[in-house]
């Protein structure tokens, strides 16, 4: 654990998310600013600030997380696409030093861009969505 990380505090319980999933090595969560209705952050338990620190188990275990997460995102929403996006370093526009990937579910001509505005969502419409993902995992 890194003190002054917010993902690294998100795993261990001390800061407060809509958790959808966890294992020993991943953890999966509502994005508090989400670029569509269903994104997901699937972050490593382990910290590691992007791709190039990040443990060969920690990304296999992000990465089937993202793929299960994707299915309950196709499942409960029925979205006509899903990204998963992992940026790497201020150029990537990475904003939480902490390797993670969005689960981002995607609605044909939205015109998302790569490097998206953070806003916040309305938090309780955010609770809500948690709840149907994770019952459909
Ligand atoms: P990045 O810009 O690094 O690719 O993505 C970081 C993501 O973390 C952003 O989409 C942002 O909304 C999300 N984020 C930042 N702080 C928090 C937080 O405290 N809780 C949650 N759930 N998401 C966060
Ligand atoms: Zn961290």
């Amino acid at each position: 654990m890194t003190e002054d990380c917010i993902f690294c505090k998100i795993v261990a319980g001390l800061a407060p998310c809509f958790e959808i999933a966890r294992d020993d090595r991943a953890l999966a969560f509502m994005d508090i600013n989400p670029a569509s209705p269903g994104h997901v952050l699937v972050v490593s338990t382990e910290h590691a600030a992007d791709l190039h620190g990040l443990s060969p188990e920690g990304l296999a275990a992000a990465a089937l997380m993202a793929r299960r997460v994707a299915g309950a995102i196709q499942t409960v929403l029925a979205p006509d696409g899903i990204n998963l996006i992992q940026a790497n370093g201020p150029g990537a526009a990475q904003s939480v030093a902490h390797f993670h990937i969005h689960v981002l579910p995607r609605t044909m001509g939205d015109r998302l861009p790569i490097n998206w505005l953070l806003s916040p969502g309305d938090r309780t419409a955010i609770g809500a969505l948690a709840e149907r993902l994770k019952a459909a995992l």
